[in-house]
Parts: C-alpha cells; structure tokens; sequence
C-alpha cells in the first residue's frame, strides 16, 4: 500500500512539474513574442513591418492656377473696368500710400519686414496704378523717344518695351509692386540686380508667394525688358513652381493650357 501510495505521488509531482515547465516556457514565448528578443533568433522578423520604399521626386507636378493667377501682357490686356480693392501697404511698420490687393497684402507686407531683418531694408517705388496713370507713364515714355528724334510708330514701339501699353500692366493688377534698397533715389536700373537685397529677393520671394516676373534670360517670352525690381504675387504654391524651374508666368500658363 505505502509503495502504491508512494508511486502515486510521484506520477503527481511529474505531472506537476511537466505543467510547470509547459507554463514557463509558454510566458517565456509570450515574453520573446514582445520583446524580439531570443537566442539565435533572426531579430524583429515577427514584429517589424518593412518600411515603405521611399518613391523617387521627379518634376513636381504642375500647381493649379488660383485667382491671383491672372496673366496681363499685350495680348492678355485687363478690362478698362477692371476693379480690385486694395489698401495701402506697411512697408517694416511704416504705412505707405503704396496700394496692394487688399486680400494678400499681408504677404507682401511679411516680405518687406523680413527683408529689412535680413539687413535688407526695402523702398516701395510703384505699386497698383490704375489704367489712367498707365496710359501717363506710356505716353511720357513716347515723348522722351520723339524728343530724341524717333517716329511716331518707333517711338511708341520703344516706349512699349519699357513701360506697359495702357491696359496691359500688370500694376494695374494691384498685385505687383516694383522695390529697391532703401535710401535709392536714382530710375529703376538694371543693376540693382548686384544689390544683395535682389539676391534676397531671388531667393525668397517665393516663400510669399511672389516672382520675379521679368528675368534676364526671358525677354523674347515677356516681350518686356528684365526688370530685377519688379515682383508679381501669384500664390505660394505656384511662386514656388515658377522660381524654382526659371519660368515665367507666361511659360507656367502655356504648361497648364497643355495640359
Ligand atoms: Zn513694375
């Protein structure tokens, strides 16, 4: 009997010590499941997800036009009534009588005040204009060429080069504004690109959203002579898309119209 009673025992305390080890080594797997980790284990293959191939950046692809988008040269004149409302700009705190679209004037006002912490304070010398001073500005243009002997036809072909033909400037936008060094009293000049703030501007007019409208390279597609001082607001994103691939707004729009 004792014997019996013996051998019981220990098939129970095998019994027991089997399901410990089951137990042990079934936390141990949960343990090892958890954490990767594990003698002679291929680490993280259970838990790891691969990560996503990263997709190549070709050419962005083109943005949208917005509604500040709007091409003016001469064969996109405005309407004579044509209509913006726009507010005077605060030029690094100082208000000016300088108009602007009343809309993104905030942009241009963050450029000019950054501009001037850049070490790059900025002169505002032309802004909106309407249809009317245009049309003064062109016909002065015409007189300086006739008072230096040109004909009347030549005078105003000239004079178009240099000022927009009533209608066909893009101040009359109010989404432009013509800017040098703080302090320049002379004519707007083609050197003001060795100025280190049209540097700054090349480099970040984009960020608010403006482009430098009338580059060197591009006068056959402007038609109108490089113009370092002059900037044009188009949106961010587009601004972006144009500095960054030397275009100009007429190539971005012939990009867009083919689709
Ligand atoms: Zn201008």
């Amino acid at each position: 009997m004792a014997k019996k009673s013996k051998k019981r025992n220990n098939r129970k305390k095998l019994i027991m010590a089997a399901l410990l080890v089951l137990v042990v080594f079934s936390i141990r797997g949960r343990f090892m499941l958890m954490t990767g980790a594990g003698v002679g284990e291929t680490p993280q293959q259970v838990v790891e997800t691969p990560a996503p191939t990263p997709t190549p950046q070709p050419t962005p692809s083109i943005p949208q036009p917005n509604e500040y988008c709007t091409l003016v040269n001469r064969a996109n004149p405005l309407q004579d009534d044509y209509d913006v409302q726009t507010r005077g700009v605060v030029n690094n705190g100082v208000q000016t009588d300088y108009q602007f679209d009343v809309r993104v004037v905030e942009n241009l006002e963050a450029m000019l005040a950054d501009a001037a912490a850049a070490g790059h304070p900025v002169l505002i010398r032309s802004a909106h204009r309407t249809i009317n001073y245009q049309r003064m500005l062109y016909n002065n243009k015409i007189n300086d060429y006739l008072n230096r002997g040109y004909t009347q036809a030549a005078a105003e072909t000239e004079a178009a080069k240099w000022v927009a033909v009533p209608g066909t400037s893009e101040h009359n936008l109010g989404l432009v504004v013509d800017i040098v060094n703080q302090g320049y009293t002379g004519e707007l000049e083609q050197y003001f690109e060795e100025e280190p703030l049209f540097t700054w501007l090349v480099e970040n007019c984009a960020d608010y959203g403006f482009i430098l409208r009338y580059p060197k390279t591009k006068e056959a597609v402007t038609g109108i002579v490089y113009e370092p001082w002059h900037y044009r607001y188009v949106g961010k994103e587009v601004a972006k898309y144009i500095m960054e691939n030397d275009l100009t707004l007429e190539e971005y729009w012939e990009a867009i119209n083919n689709g």
